[in-house]
């Protein structure tokens, strides 16, 4: 390919005429097109590496019927009425509440450990000793973080939250992250708290709800705009000279969008298993969590999830965690820590050197670990100001 057929950071950018560029087919890109070609009646070009729209929320049939995640479970959650309203007008909804089992000693105990966690784990009257020093410190329905939890004084506390830390932090943040818990924000251990309550759901958001009839076709109904063009399958480098875009917004890894320059980003990586069983359902819960003694993390039974119904089968999906690696696998997770983040900053002055020409958006663009809704909060955040901008 010729250089100057490349869009490459730092080229000419000649923004009057063309189309916005979109990079990313993912919740981020398609809120972005989708409210440039509606609400602004502009041009899109989306175009997405994969040969599918969604990003890491795309969902498909498998061979046997079911509606599986490519990229693991995905569970809808959110405390923003904005976002909730805005994906409303793309799908409808199923009501979903996720529950999570983990697997300590062979049992199988509530996560985020809640007081009945805490009643199947500890003879009973240490669990009443335990139970009434939470209620005194934190109060009834409280939701602690484990590594607030470790640094208290109260004997009972600590006995707590050692046992949990062992049990459920510990070796599943090691597989996950190749970090102790320590060594990472306290926001990531943080989004599994320690419940002083019975609320066994894995999140506690005002809206949960899983689209009715997938991801996949939320996104295409994002996307059915006449002013969108879509091209899969196709590295952004791959297109026409940047002078035929507008703008660029771009929702891929910042680092390699400016070819590496302050130093490669760190990721973590995932291998999903995919097995079809020949029964109705293979376990009680949407996902149980196996911290200890087994190379993967965690097992999701798509069926609960979706509550979609197929006669005596069921598929699973295990989660392998792996070394981010270019080009063999995925960069599903940054990795939030302080120098991390510091590092980061560095490929945000060189976002502010493109003076607007390009914008970032997105997990792997803000390199922050957005769920959903965070993603599309941000998307419509950034839209707003754009329109702001174009005087909308
Ligand atoms: P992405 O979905 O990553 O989209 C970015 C897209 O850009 C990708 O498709 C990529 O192929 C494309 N791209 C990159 N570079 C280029 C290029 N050079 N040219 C063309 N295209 C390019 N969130 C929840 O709210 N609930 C959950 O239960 C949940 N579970 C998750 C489970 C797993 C295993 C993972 C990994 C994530 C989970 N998330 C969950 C988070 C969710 O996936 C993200 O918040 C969301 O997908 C972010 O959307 P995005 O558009 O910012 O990024
Ligand atoms: N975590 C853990 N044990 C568990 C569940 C979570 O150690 O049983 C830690 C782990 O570090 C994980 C983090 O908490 O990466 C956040 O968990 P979450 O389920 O939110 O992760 P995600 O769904 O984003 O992979």
């Amino acid at each position: 390919m010729p250089d100057q057929d490349r869009v490459r950071p730092g080229a000419n950018w000649d923004m009057t005429n063309g189309a916005w560029l979109i990079v990313g087919a993912g919740f981020t890109g398609c809120t972005l097109a989708e409210r440039i070609a509606n609400v602004l009646g502009r041009k899109v070009v989306l175009v997405e590496r994969r040969p599918h729209i969604g990003g890491n929320a795309f969902d498909y049939y498998d061979e046997s019927g079911v509606l599986v995640h490519a990229y693991g479970p995905h569970i809808f959650h959110t405390n923003s009425r904005k976002v909730w309203e805005y994906l409303s007008r793309f799908t409808e909804w199923r009501r979903y509440e996720h529950r999570v089992l983990a697997v300590v000693d062979g049992m199988r105990v509530p996560v985020p450990f809640n007081v009945n966690s805490i009643r199947t784990c500890f003879p009973a009257a240490a669990a009443a000793q335990i139970v009434g020093r939470l209620l005194r410190y934190y109060g009834w329905g409280a939701n602690v973080p484990i590594l607030t939890l470790r640094q208290h004084h109260d004997g009972y506390i600590r006995l707590l939250a050692d046992y949990v830390y062992e049990k459920i932090f510990y070796e599943y943040t090691l597989k996950q992250w190749e970090l102790p818990p320590d060594e990472l924000d306290p926001l990531v251990t943080g989004r599994v708290p320690v419940r002083v309550s019975l609320d066994d759901r894995y999140f506690q958001d005002i809206y949960q709800a899983m689209p009715a009839n997938g991801y996949t076709a939320l996104f295409q109904r994002m996307l059915d705009h006449p002013n969108i063009e879509v091209v899969l399958g196709t590295d952004y480098r791959q297109l026409a000279p940047a002078r035929e875009f507008k703008r660029i917004i771009y929702t891929g890894m910042i680092d390699e969008f400016f070819e590496f320059r302050r130093g490669p980003l760190p990721y973590r990586s995932l291998r999903f298993d995919f097995v079809t069983l020949n029964k109705e359902r293979f376990q009680e819960v949407g996902t149980v969590n196996y911290p200890n003694g087994q190379p993967f993390t965690r097992i999701s039974e798509l069926k609960h999830i979706t509550g979609q119904v197929v006669e005596n089968k069921t598929t699973i999906t295990v989660e392998y965690p792996e070394r981010y690696a270019p080009g063999c696998n995925e960069p599903y997770y940054p990795i939030p820590r302080k120098d991390n983040r510091a590092h980061y900053l560095t490929y945000l002055e060189e976002a502010q050197k493109t003076n607007g020409a390009v914008l970032f958006a997105g997990r792997l663009g803000d390199y922050k670990y957005y769920n959903m809704d965070q993603a599309v909060g941000r998307a419509l955040q950034l839209f707003e100001s754009i329109a702001a901008a174009e005087g909308v």
